[in-house]
Order: C-alpha cells, then sequence, then structure tokens
C-alpha cells in the first residue's frame, strides 16, 4: 500500500539579483541636448523627439540623416544648431546625450551635463553612461524596453521581435483607453479590491478582444459588472501540454493569468508555471504513474473548497485535460458542488510527440484509424478489458499512455490477436522537452530496446504501419537535428 501524499504548496522564487534597473523618463516638453555627430546620433534624436522632447542638437558637421532629424520628429520638436556645444547649452536639460567620435570630447561633455543635472547617456560608451537605451515594443501608452546590458544586442532584437509578436496592435487602444478612463474609474471605486474588480474585468475584455477599440459601451458594461459585485469562485481545468511551453494555448495563457490558485500535477512542466501571476498560489497535486499521490478525492475536496471560498482555480493537468486525466472526476465534484467549471483543451502527449518527429498518425492506406489506449488499470496492471481485438488489427495507429510497466505483455498480445510483428513502433520519452529521447523498433523489438536504452520521464509508444511510411526518413532527419542543434 502506498502512502497518498498531501498537497503541497510550492512557491516560486523571489527577486533575483537585476543586472540594471529598467526606469521609465518621462520627457514631454522637458529639455534634450544631443552634441556631437557620430553614426547612432540621429537614431537617438527621433527617440527622444518621439518621446515628447524638445531636442537641440549641436553639431558642427551633422550628417545628412542629422539635417533631415527636425523634420522627421513625430512629436516634440529637433533644432539642429551647426555649431559645438558650450556649457551654457546644457542649462535645464534633462536628459543629455553624448555623440563624438573622440572619448575625450565625450568625457567632457558627460561632466558638464551631469554638473546640470541631466540624466546622461553616451553613445557607444557604456562607462560614461547613467542610462543605457534598451529594444522597445511600442504600443504607447503601453512600453515595453528590453536590455541584455549591452550583453548580446542581436538577442535582445529577436525577444524583442517575439514580444512584438505576442502583443497585439489593438493594445494601443485598450490601454489609451484605460488611461482615459482612469480618472473616471478612480473617482466611482473608493475602494482598492473595487478598482482592481474592474481593471481585471477590463483587462480580460482587452485580451479576449484585443482587434477592436474600446468604446463608451464597454466601460458602461464593465462597471455595471462590477457593480453587481464579485465573481464567484470558478474551476477551469487546463490543458499545459506535453512540456514545451510554446504549445500552451492562448487560452490556457489568459486562464493561468486569472489564476487565485494553481493546482498542478508533477508532469506539467515547471516552465509552465512561469506564465501564472506572480501572486498567484500555486500547489502541486502531484499525480504521477508509480510515485505517491494525492488522492483524487483530497484533490477534488481541495478544489471544490478554494472555488467556494471565491477563489479562481486553475487545476493544470498535462497534456489534455480530458486525456487519461481522471477529469470526470473533477468535473463531476465541480458540477456537485454548484461550481462553475470550464475546460480548456491542451496538446495531448501523442500529438506533441508525432508533431515533433514529423510523423504522421494516420495514413491513406496503412491507418485509417488512431486509437488512445492505457497500459495501466487503477492496480497499475495491464488493463483486462482492452479491446484486444482492435489492438490486433493491423490498419490502426495505436498510441499507448502509461506504457512502461506492462508494454511486453501488451504488445505480445496484440501480435498475437493479428498485430504484424515487424509493425513499426517507437517509444517516446518526455515529449517536446529538451531532453526527448525516441527509441525505435518494432512491435516484437522495442521492448527490450527500451528496456536497454534505461529512460526516464514520461513516455508513450506508437504503434502502426502508418509510422514507418514515408516519414520515416524525415523523423530521422528531424531527430539528428534535435540532437545535434
Ligand atoms: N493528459 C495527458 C496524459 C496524462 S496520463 C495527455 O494528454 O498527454 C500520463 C501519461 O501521459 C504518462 O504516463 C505518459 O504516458 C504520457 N505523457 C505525458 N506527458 C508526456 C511527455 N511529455 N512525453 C511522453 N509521454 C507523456
Amino acid at each position: 500500500m502506498r502512502t497518498p501524499r498531501s498537497p503541497r504548496e510550492t512557491r516560486s522564487p523571489g527577486l533575483e539579483p537585476l543586472a540594471v534597473l529598467p526606469v521609465f523618463v518621462t520627457l514631454q516638453g522637458k529639455r534634450a541636448v544631443l552634441a556631437g555627430a557620430n553614426g547612432g546620433a540621429a537614431w537617438k534624436v527621433k527617440l527622444l523627439a518621439a518621446a515628447g522632447a524638445e531636442v537641440d542638437v549641436y553639431a558642427r558637421e551633422p550628417t545628412e540623416e542629422m539635417r533631415l532629424a527636425p523634420a522627421e520628429a513625430v512629436a516634440g520638436r529637433v533644432t539642429l544648431h551647426e555649431r559645438d556645444w558650450s556649457p551654457a547649452d546644457l542649462e535645464g536639460a534633462a536628459f543629455a546625450i553624448a555623440a563624438h567620435e573622440d572619448e575625450g570630447e565625450c568625457a567632457c561633455f558627460v561632466a558638464a551635463a551631469r554638473q546640470a543635472g541631466a540624466i546622461v547617456n553616451a553613445i557607444d560608451r557604456p562607462h560614461l553612461c547613467d542610462v543605457s537605451f534598451g529594444a522597445i515594443v511600442n504600443r504607447s501608452p503601453l512600453v515595453v524596453g528590453i536590455s541584455t546590458e549591452g550583453a548580446a544586442p542581436v538577442f535582445g532584437q529577436t525577444v524583442r521581435a517575439r514580444i512584438e509578436a505576442m502583443l497585439p496592435a489593438g493594445f494601443k487602444a485598450w490601454v489609451a483607453a484605460a488611461r482615459d478612463w482612469r480618472a473616471a474609474v478612480s473617482a466611482r471605486y473608493h475602494a482598492f479590491a473595487e478598482r482592481r474588480a474592474f481593471w481585471e474585468r477590463f483587462t480580460n475584455l482587452a485580451f479576449a478582444e484585443p482587434d477592436r477599440a474600446p468604446v463608451q459601451a464597454d466601460l458602461d458594461a464593465l462597471i455595471a459588472e462590477t457593480d453587481a459585485g464579485p465573481r464567484g469562485g470558478a474551476v477551469t481545468l487546463v490543458g499545459a501540454g506535453p512540456g514545451d511551453a510554446e504549445l500552451l494555448t492562448l487560452k490556457a495563457l489568459r486562464a493561468l493569468r486569472g489564476a487565485d490558485v494553481i493546482l498542478y500535477d508533477d508532469l506539467v512542466a515547471p516552465e509552465i508555471l512561469d506564465y501564472a501571476r506572480r501572486e498567484a498560489r500555486t500547489m502541486l497535486v502531484g499525480k504521477t504513474g508509480h510515485g505517491p499521490s494525492c488522492r483524487q478525492d483530497d484533490i477534488n475536496a481541495l478544489m471544490v473548497s478554494l472555488a467556494k471560498s471565491g477563489k479562481q482555480v486553475v487545476r493544470l493537468k498535462s497534456g489534455d485535460p480530458l486525456v487519461f486525466g481522471r477529469a470526470g472526476e473533477e468535473i463531476d465534484a465541480c458540477r456537485a458542488a454548484g461550481i462553475p467549471v470550464t475546460v480548456v483543451p491542451g496538446v495531448t502527449a501523442a500529438q506533441g510527440a508525432a508533431a515533433s518527429l514529423g510523423l504522421s498518425l494516420t495514413h491513406r492506406d496503412a491507418a485509417r484509424r488512431l486509437q488512445y489506449v492505457t497500459g495501466h488499470d487503477r492496480r497499475g496492471a495491464l488493463p483486462d478489458d482492452l479491446n484486444w481485438a482492435a489492438l490486433g488489427d493491423p490498419s490502426v495507429t495505436t498510441v499507448v499512455y502509461m506504457p512502461k510497466r506492462t508494454l511486453p505483455a501488451l504488445l505480445d498480445r496484440a501480435v498475437a490477436e493479428g498485430l504484424g510483428p515487424d509493425t513499426p513502433a517507437l517509444a517516446v520519452f518526455n515529449a517536446t522537452r529538451a531532453d526527448q529521447a525516441v527509441v525505435h523498433g518494432t512491435a516484437t523489438t522495442l521492448p527490450e530496446r527500451v528496456a536497454a536504452a534505461g529512460l526516464d520521464g514520461p513516455a508513450i509508444v506508437m504503434v502502426g504501419d502508418a509510422l514507418g511510411r514515408g516519414a520515416q526518413s524525415a523523423a530521422a532527419d528531424l531527430e539528428r537535428a534535435a540532437v545535434s542543434g
């Protein structure tokens, strides 16, 4: 008899050391000065002006690009003075940039600018800078700055491109509306909890409908909902996918962002929890194949009692929650307690594994049917009520979940029931994770090859003629790429 384990609260690590402190400088209507004319100068001038600064540029020999800057300013103002700077030019400057080719001249300007009380940057001379410029994602008033502290600018640019893709262009309008509505909302709701409830609803709506601009009717509806009182607790069963965080759905991300409490299984990859809100409680209600588990009844009771106390509970399960996840019992427990419950699907292990290997699970000639079976019954033994005729059917692709303990018996019997002994079979360990590993074989040879490989981690087994069709060479290529990459 295994001792059941109890749900255990887990904590995300606290603050870690910061290479730099990101701060955002307000330059609207303030004076900025740039002296010199090196290669990066014109762009910096345009940036300062875009942030609303009144920029004076002092350059004896400005570049052609710099000459165009006054006409190209999208906000603020740029004035070009075709002469060297003098200390009096720095009077009242909030921000100053040294852009000289010569180090000595830069240092001299930096000293004078600091004396005048300006925040100082020197292009390509980090040792002279108070502050540095990062890569920018602009959805003003929403602005994201990215720094690698000069360590890897190209890397920073790629991160920028990722964030660009993640933040719909329409967020610009939503954050602008938030700015315009802020005063009215604060005047209406004096209690912090109510204001927060309003802004949570607002944010959920923005994420749900990012591509349209919010209108007065949205404000009215959000106020009506907030006036109607707090949302009751609810449970969302969320599929975390097989491991790779990029396989999360946008709905899963939103549910994670909105959760007060997340109850998760051992099989959920740790990096998935990074997408939760920082303030969310996370609890491991571990259920692995063979180790001690929390009792399903305890998990159900915990989930229900948290939701009853008004919490938004996410029950985060590996893969798809409705595939071999005992989701039915959890859904029933919620319904019985009158708790609203919804499900967000995820990429199941079979789909993740097949995709990562570039293998089609069906084939017009080889597999017209696809079946997912479990290698385990309640006791961890081979289920005696498996449909053996179906497992022996040579025109099927079978995916076995939880195959480890019973694989030899399962494949033996399938072969005895008619499956070709040479049918391609493979075991995929840790599918879609950095340590994914594949063992190839046939219905006859796979069990001993898996035993010899001595691999660890969750695994599925896939068997069927479709797995040998055409795709094999592609799979081998992908695998090679995965090993060398
Ligand atoms: N709901 C999950 C399955 C849960 S049952 C899903 O849809 O994927 C647990 C079993 O899933 C494991 O024993 C293993 O067979 C399989 N599994 C889960 N994650 C896996 C992964 N990353 N790689 C291989 N198999 C995995």
